[in-house]
């Protein structure tokens, strides 16, 4: 098979569904190598049986991104397993506080900070040097459209979202010497088990759609093409860009 990603190898953080198992099987499908991860043994088992089934050459390790062995342990596998890292997707996030940043309590902070902005900074050091050994590589942030637009509902998890934009843009300043783009993608409602709370209710649902310039909710797959392309080489000239995956809402009010 003749592809973009062919020789690549590629972690991809929470990718035993989702969002993340969408890239991780785009990017196998483009002929990359991908190494995949989760909180739980059972679901990387399970994923990496769906993918090698599918005809696709991945490997899997547990890794709860918030975890500093795990994820030693992740960027271990794909080099003993496919002998270097040239992509990281860092997609895990958690969100579990709703409400403002007055009501937020500080161990609900602390944990939608480590998971979402401290571990995919952390992460991204213990690949660089990987990247950097193999004469460059691609990064790409999942962020979200409230990293953009913050939301009043979810404001902890929107201020660690526009942490990891700036994280993304500094990173891409600070790597280019090196080779190595990095970028940020910004989706917008997705249907996944994230997004449930709001898309499984029907009033929600409809309500939401009306603020999207395409009247709908976005598919997992719709996010896994734009990061693929980020990863690919017909995107060689684009570094320290956030692109939006959200049918079209900056200009409405969400
Ligand atoms: P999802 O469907 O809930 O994905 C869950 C995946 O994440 C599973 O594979 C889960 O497996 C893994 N996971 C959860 N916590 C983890 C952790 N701490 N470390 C490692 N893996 C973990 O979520 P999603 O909607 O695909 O979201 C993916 C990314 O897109 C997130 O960064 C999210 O903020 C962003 N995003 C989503 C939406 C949306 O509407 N869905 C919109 C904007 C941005 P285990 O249970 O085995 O860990």
């Amino acid at each position: 098979m003749t592809s973009s990603l062919a020789g690549k190898v590629a972690i991809v953080t929470a990718s035993t569904a989702g969002i993340g198992l969408a890239i991780a099987r785009r990017l196998g499908q483009q002929g990359a190598q991908v190494v995949i991860s989760s909180r739980k043994q059972e679901n990387v088992d399970t994923t990496v049986q769906q993918l090698s089934g599918e005809g696709l050459s991945v490997a899997g390790v547990k890794c709860h991104v918030g975890n500093p062995s795990e994820r030693q342990a992740l960027v271990e596998r794909a080099v003993e397993k496919f002998g270097g890292i040239d992509i990281l997707v860092s997609n895990a996030a958690t969100n579990p506080v709703y409400g403002g940043l007055l009501d937020c309590p500080e161990a609900g902070w602390n944990k939608i900070f480590d998971v979402n902005v401290k571990s995919a900074y952390l992460l991204t050091k213990l690949v660089v040097p990987y990247m950097e050994a193999r004469g460059g590589g691609s990064i790409v942030f999942i962020a979200s459209v409230v990293g953009q637009i913050p939301s009043m509902g979810i404001a902890a998890y929107s201020v660690s979202k526009k942490a990891l934009i700036g994280v993304s843009d500094l990173f891409a300043k600070e790597c280019a010497p090196k080779n190595i783009r990095v970028n940020a993608v910004a989706p917008g409602f997705i249907d996944t088990s994230f997004s449930s709370v709001l898309v499984s209710n029907d009033s929600i649902r409809k309500s939401l759609e009306k603020s999207i310039y395409l009247g709908r909710i976005g598919k997992p797959e719709e996010v896994a093409g734009v990061a693929s392309f980020l990863c690919s080489n017909d995107a060689s000239y684009i570094t320290g860009a956030v692109m939006n995956v959200n049918g079209g809402m900056l200009g409405s009010t969400i």
